[in-house]
């Protein structure tokens, strides 16, 4: 077979901070690494910095917090390729100045014989994005036809500007690949899964109407379903549960407006659009760019978005696929995950309850709810569904596993189960509801290697260590390396 990639995420702040050749040096010592994620453009923090403030820092790089971090293009901008949207060249990131980092890591990676990809992260909910000049013009509608925090797939200027990214990548750079990342899981399935803000349910866009007409979804059918959708959202949120319960009673709303889930597809099939323009865009610039994608870790937890998220069909657009299978931060994920939905369309059941039949409708095996938080999930999860996706694709591209390497366990603070995700919270991934003296499951050196080797037990031709270099203390890399000397 040929070499399996070993790939890095990794942001420029951990090239700024410790050197292009010592960093390298240490993935390819440390971790067996063979391949880069570099992390550009990126508005978030899940890719972008140093650690996360509040959590500690790792036993390498400044030993600082960047509080101001912005995020951004760390790469130079060809303002030539960003013609034909309103938005133009903007998104340089304010931070490293002067500094390129294809320009300054890609000649030593390729010297030692490591390939390189762009890790573009859409970041639709960074408030960066909303401070450049013209991006609230592109903005998604609500229901009640009001702009939205986030921006739409299918607005023209937001398309263009995210294929002129792609087009400056492809022209101005020796890289082996592009890996895009949008972390969104549209209307219904936000609905289904916890107590949302209007704003978070969309898009009702003039260009997404006409998309669906041309579908022949009756618009206005549509906008009355999603508000009623979210009237019964609210209601049962705020724990009065409906006469016949929240799950029939939201079956009911499915059964009267079938446009719910209509609207659901058309969104998530915009979206699936953008990725097949860049795929296209980008072997049109270079034929031999590898493309792929992200599929966030909703794919894990939630039936609705698995099925949204369907590997055949993506196939017909990728070189690979990166998969998130985090194990270890799944635990206190998956423990909130399922408590939002039982504040939504599992209502009438309990965390405890809903929990063993999720996992068999997810096919899961893993330790009972209340361990979650303490014991994450297992490596035989990587493998499961390592194995789910490399099926699904049939040979048609390659699978690459994300795995967890010291992955923030702990919620953000200011995120609790009982505030509605509003439209700048739109993963659903994350967010309170465990004791904030709760002890938390940690990466383990074994744990890392036994999930690598997992992933290649299920037939992964691939992994990338993530999310971010920066948040990884050395020991736990190291895994990696353990698991590439076992696997060679
Ligand atoms: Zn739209």
């Amino acid at each position: 077979m040929t070499e399996r990639l070993i790939a890095m995420q990794v942001g420029a702040v951990s090239f700024v901070d410790e050197g292009v050749a010592p960093v390298l040096d240490i993935f390819q010592e440390r971790g067996g690494v063979n391949a880069l994620f570099l992390a550009t453009p990126t508005w978030t923090r899940g890719t972008g910095g140093r650690q996360l403030p509040g959590h500690p820092l790792p036993d390498h790089g400044a030993q600082e917090y960047d509080l101001d971090w912005v995020g951004g293009n760390y790469a130079t901008v060809h303002p030539e390729y960003y013609g034909g949207t309103m938005l133009g060249p903007a998104g340089r990131a304010p931070e490293h100045p002067g500094w390129d980092i294809f320009a300054e890591v890609l000649p030593e990676a390729k010297a030692r014989g490591m390939q390189s990809f762009a890790w573009i992260e859409e970041s639709s909910y960074a408030p960066e994005l909303r401070r450049y000049p013209n991006f609230p013009k592109c903005l998604e509608v609500d229901a009640w036809g009001r702009p939205a925090p986030r921006f739409c797939f299918n607005t023209p200027d937001y398309r263009t500007w995210h294929l002129s990214i792609v087009e400056d990548y492809a022209k101005s750079y020796d890289l082996d690949g592009l890996a895009w990342c949008s972390e969104r899981p549209g209307p219904l399935n936000m609905l289904m899964q916890g107590p949302v803000l209007p704003g978070a349910i969309t898009c009702f866009c003039p260009y997404c109407q006409a998309t669906a007409r041309d579908r022949g979804i009756d618009v206005r059918r549509a906008q009355e379903g999603y508000r009623k959708a979210l009237d019964w959202n609210a209601q049962v949120a705020s724990g009065d549960r409906p006469r016949d319960g929240a799950f029939v009673t939201f079956w009911r709303l499915l059964l009267q407006y079938p446009e719910l889930l209509a609207w659901q597809t058309l969104w998530t099939e915009s979206q699936h659009q953008l990725y097949r323009d860049i795929y296209g865009v980008a072997k049109a610039c270079k034929t031999e760019l590898q493309v792929g994608w992200h599929v966030y870790h909703n794919i894990s937890f939630s039936p609705f978005y698995r099925a949204d998220q369907d590997y055949e069909e993506m196939s017909r657009f990728s070189d690979f696929i990166k998969v998130v299978t985090y194990n270890n931060c799944a635990g206190p994920r998956f423990y909130t995950w399922v408590e939002n939905i039982c504040h939504s369309l599992f209502a009438d059941a309990t965390p405890t309850e809903a929990y063993p039949f999720l996992l068999k409708l997810l096919q899961l095996e893993e330790v009972p709810y209340e361990k979650l938080p303490s014991t994450g999930f297992s490596a035989d999860y990587v493998r499961r569904e390592t194995e789910r996706a490399v099926a699904g694709v049939d040979g048609r591209c390659h699978i690459y596993p994300g795995i967890d390497l010291d992955i923030p366990t702990r919620p953000r603070a200011s995120v609790r189960r009982d505030k509605p995700v509003d439209a700048l919270g739109t993963t659903g991934i994350g967010g309170g509801g465990i004791p904030d003296d709760a002890e938390l499951t940690q990466c383990t050196r074994e744990g890392v290697k036994a999930a690598i080797l997992a992933a290649f037990t299920g037939g992964a031709q691939g992994v990338v260590l993530s999310r971010k270099y920066s948040e990884m203390r050395l020991d736990i890399l190291a895994g990696a390396g353990d698991a590439v000397r076992e696997l060679s």
